[in-house]
């Protein structure tokens, strides 16, 4: 047994101090509300830390250099980089591509999920920003991917030069469903409720994204079945009292969970207060966005989609200058919630681990109680990632080259 001992223990609403985790195995085995010393454990001094469930990114590209759709593997070492930013698990994150690289990532997550390496974070079904999306609307999303999703005199099956089409993307998607987590798509697109539809019923979580729908259209996707929003206000028609657009109906629908990038950057801490006081820390899910360009210096260049990014102070940009996602990393949006977005400690960690964990359906994760797994980390006062565990392991510590 391994005892977390004298921290402050943050649960869902509440933050129990000088408290002591017990974790048996995979699992935690007690929270305690005082410094508990059982023989034969291990006891981690967890004084003046918090611990808070780890950490459950929805919508990452990649860091350090890799990018999910790079050659050579990828989503693993992604997988392998990610304790030290306090992630316990991720959707690994596409942008649209061919049906062939869309195949060897969702092959990638199939091996990952089987078999999580030592030391990695577990790898989830992916998020894929998908090849139906608003031209309009992409952002740095390659133009030329983009496909109608039907029906075929509207464009499904593109019969120019042996391009792909979009039925060639629903079949790579067909042959990995389990693999296939998240689909964005824009619903206005012709086909697109239908889309919508098709999707749920095959089990996937549909959620709007890149999307230049009007507040009716966003609605009929709501009531087809989505449940998510790519990048809340990112990409999206804006919010305004007479023309809600995607955000206001995201934000009036109580059963569709938001993504907020809390970078501060992509949406101002002003809005994102909006966001968070309109849905709840239990309707927002915190993302990184993360590109390779996370965890690199500024002026570092990366890839995303096999396109060139170069890392700013502030995000990552397209050389044409093009937003092109983010370079921030969970344990940086937790620090951003609590410091620059007013957010309490105990809510910051509903965003950052408990809000995905219940919308992707994954219990016994994403909270800190009796019997849950055991993916937990030790955050210092100024919110620093000191050591995270997963399946009860240590997996990383500051200081360390774990
Ligand atoms: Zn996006």
């Amino acid at each position: 047994m391994i005892v977390l001992a004298g921290g402050d223990l943050v649960l869902p609403g509440r933050i129990i101090t000088h408290g002591s985790l017990l974790i048996d195995g995979v699992r935690i085995a007690g929270v305690e509300a005082r410094r508990a010393d059982p023989s034969g454990a291990t006891i981690v001094d967890a004084a003046g830390c918090y611990v808070v469930p780890g950490f459950i990114d929805v919508h990452a590209h990649g860091i350090e250099g890799l990018d999910t759709l790079d050659e050579g593997g990828p989503v693993a070492q992604i997988a392998a980089r990610l304790p030290r930013y306090g992630v316990t698990a991720l959707c690994p994150t596409t942008v649209a591509c061919p049906p062939q690289a869309l195949r060897s990532v969702l092959a990638q997550v199939a091996a990952a999920r089987v078999a999580r390496p030592p030391g990695s974070a577990r790898v989830l079904p992916a998020h894929l920003e998908s090849n139906f999306i608003n031209p309009e609307y992409k952002g740095a999303q390659p133009a030329d991917c983009l496909r109608v999703p039907g029906p075929a005199e509207a464009g499904h099956y593109v019969p120019d030069d042996g391009a792909f089409s979009a039925r060639d993307i629903l079949d790579v998607i067909a042959a990995a469903r389990p693999d296939v987590g998240i689909v964005t798509l824009a619903p206005e697109l012709p086909g697109g409720i239908d889309l919508v539809r098709a999707l749920v019923a095959a089990g996937h979580r549909v959620s709007l994204g890149h999307t230049g729908a009007n507040v009716d259209e966003a609605l009929a996707a709501i009531d087809a079945g989505a449940r998510h929003a790519t990048h809340l206000f990112n990409r999206m028609t804006p919010m305004s009292h007479r023309a809600p657009g995607v955000a206001g109906a995201v934000l009036a629908r109580e059963e569709v969970a938001a993504e907020l990038i809390c970078d501060g950057y992509h949406v101002h801490p002003a809005m994102c207060h909006v966001a968070i006081a309109a849905k709840g820390p239990g309707g927002v899910m915190a993302i990184t966005d993360a590109t390779g360009g996370s965890g690199l210096a500024p002026g570092s260049t990366a890839r995303l989609g096999g396109r060139r990014i170069r890392v700013t102070e502030d995000a990552a940009l397209l050389d044409d200058g093009t937003l092109a996602g983010s370079t921030l990393t969970m344990d940086r949006a937790f620090r951003m919630l609590v410091a620059s977005f007013g957010q309490s400690v105990a809510d910051a960690a509903t965003m950052c681990a408990t809000t995905p964990a219940r919308q992707l359906g994954l219990t016994g994760f994403g909270v800190l109680a009796e019997g849950a797994v055991a993916d937990v980390v030790v955050l210092d006062r100024g919110f620093r990632v000191v050591r995270t565990f997963i399946d009860g392991r240590e997996v990383y510590r500051s200081g360390t080259a774990a």
